[in-house]
């Protein structure tokens, strides 16, 4: 039984610089932790054979399948605000692209399947931890809705790898619509390899923004078409309480995917001044800080591509000016439409912004739950027995009293039945997010235990986050005190 994967290597056939041609390591004894089977098959697998031992193989690093054209691609990056020339895929191989049933080019990636030429000083190797973390997250956000890079697999190694103490050693497949980054055009640009810069735009157009090769000047419809995509990504993380944790110019996507899944983290209570990660000593990619980053971020994918845009510096920065300038316009109607929605409103008024950040502020006051107080809120749309349900999270519940007499005013303004509006606002407010406490009770059993069944009921419940799900509502409350989580870790 024969694993076929119809690959393609559209990138593998850019010039060599973009690029080390690099094989998986094999590893000692693979075995499968999790096959996401309809992922598989959107993507034309089948899933009996990856889950085979031949397939476990493959997912593992240990055996290549035939047409895959391993590579590690070089990127650069802005860590943290300072530039690094050379990063690249140090502990991820790209096997191919497959085109999957909507007829979209997605990569196929195994991250932590050994070193590469861009390894620097790693192992090239992923724990068991951090791979279940990204599988869990990256996959919620999928049923979230909001645009990211998915999981099809991950795998045990068999081996160690050591970190502060020895851990089992994994292998996550990673399924993208590319793994271009802004800091892959910084990599030719830094090199002032214009060419490169033009290569990669040509590709990068041709993937994600076929449009802009029609458009009168394609690389400046290049930039625009990115700046959309990550001013409304960016408004959906806020709108479900995420934090990327590590937005780095090397982990921001071209295509507008949330991508690199490390010390993220949801918000439990509304704080916009949260960080989780344990290296975000500043608080640079603090939650409400995201939006300005992303624009530090596109700036530096603008300047990449001045050289494409002018031979007159001058005019090429005005004109990345103009583009880069809708950024902020372009995030605050995504996000104020998405917020206009978590609150159940239909239309727009005058006062509706000040109505919503003066519930986020005696959320962020009385320390409340993100997610439980719009999904609560949801209910008392319907009902206003439900009130009590959302004062609960308040921990002055007279805040809420408040702000619910002005909410009930405005949306009573409105013709739309009451359960009409609840039912709207519980496909905008989910029940369950991916909550830190819960994530690292599924990784202590794992590793701890060799115990899987937390990890596959996790992500049970948050392949519908949108729905009740009553038997499962104890994953919906917040960590009680002495569960709660703060900090979180890259893993690398
Ligand atoms: P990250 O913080 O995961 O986005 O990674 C930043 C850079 O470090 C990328 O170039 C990664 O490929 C590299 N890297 C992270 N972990 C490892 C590792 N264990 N071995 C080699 N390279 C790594
Ligand atoms: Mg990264």
């Amino acid at each position: 039984m024969t694993v076929h994967f119809p690959f393609q290597n559209t990138y593998a056939a850019l010039p060599d610089g973009f690029f080390a041609r690099v094989a998986p390591t094999p590893v000692a004894s693979p075995r499968l932790v999790k096959l996401n089977r309809p992922l598989a098959v959107r993507l034309g697998l089948d899933p009996d054979r990856l889950e085979s031992s031949e397939g476990v193989e493959i997912l593992a690093g240990k055996r290549i399948p035939d047409g895959a054209q391993p590579i590690a691609t070089a990127y650069a990056g802005h860590q943290f605000g300072h530039f690094v020339p050379q990063l690249g895929d140090g502990r991820a191989i790209l096997l191919g692209e497959v085109v999957d049933i909507d007829g979209i080019r997605r990569d196929i990636q195994l991250k932590g399947s050994g070193p590469t030429p861009f390894s620097r000083r790693g192992d090239g190797r992923a724990a068991l931890g951090p791979v279940l973390r990204e599988y869990i997250v990256s996959e919620a956000m999928a049923a979230l809705g909001i645009p990211t890079t998915r999981s099809l697999a991950a795998t045990i190694t068999g081996e160690q790898v050591i970190r502060e103490t020895p851990l089992p050693g994994a292998v996550l497949t990673r399924v993208a619509s590319s793994h271009i980054r802004v800091g892959t055009f910084q990599y030719f640009a830094a090199r002032g390899d214009t060419e490169g810069v033009r290569r990669l735009a040509d590709h990068a157009i041709a993937r994600h923004y076929p449009q802009a090769a029609q458009a009168e000047r394609p690389y400046h419809a290049l930039l625009e078409g990115v700046v959309t995509r990550q001013a409304e990504l960016v408004a959906r993380w806020l709108l479900v309480g995420f934090i990327h944790g590590v937005m780095n110019t090397d982990n921001t996507s071209i295509s507008g995917e949330t991508i690199d899944y490390g010390p993220c983290a949801f918000l439990d209570h509304y704080d916009p001044a949260a960080v989780f990660s344990s290296i975000d000593e500043q608080g640079r990619y603090a939650y409400a800080n995201q939006p300005k980053i992303a624009l530090w971020n596109l700036t530096r994918l603008a300047e990449c591509l001045l050289s494409l845009f002018s031979d007159d510096k001058d005019k090429a920065i005005e004109q990345a000016q103009l583009i880069l300038g809708e950024f902020p316009a372009k995030f605050t109607a995504a996000y104020q439409s998405g917020l206009r929605q978590k609150i159940g409103l239909f239309t727009q008024r005058d006062g509706d912004e000040a109505l919503v950040q003066d519930l986020l502020d005696a959320m962020a006051k009385n320390h409340a739950d993100f997610t439980l107080t719009f999904r609560h809120l949801s209910d008392a749309a319907a009902d206003t027995n439900r009130d009590s349900d959302v004062r609960r999270h308040f921990t002055d519940p007279a805040a809420y009293d408040e702000w619910a007499t002005r909410w009930r005013q405005r949306i009573g303004e409105e013709p739309q039945t009451p359960a009409a509006r609840a039912a709207t606002m519980r496909t905008v407010n989910p029940a369950f997010i991916p909550r830190n406490h819960r994530i690292e009770a599924v990784i202590q059993a794992a590793i701890g235990c060799n115990d899987f069944a937390p990890f596959e009921e996790l992500l049970t419940v948050l392949s519908k986050p949108y729905e009740d799900q009553p038997g499962f509502s104890k994953y919906a409350e917040p960590p009680e005190p002495d569960q709660r989580v703060l900090q979180t870790f890259c893993g690398t």
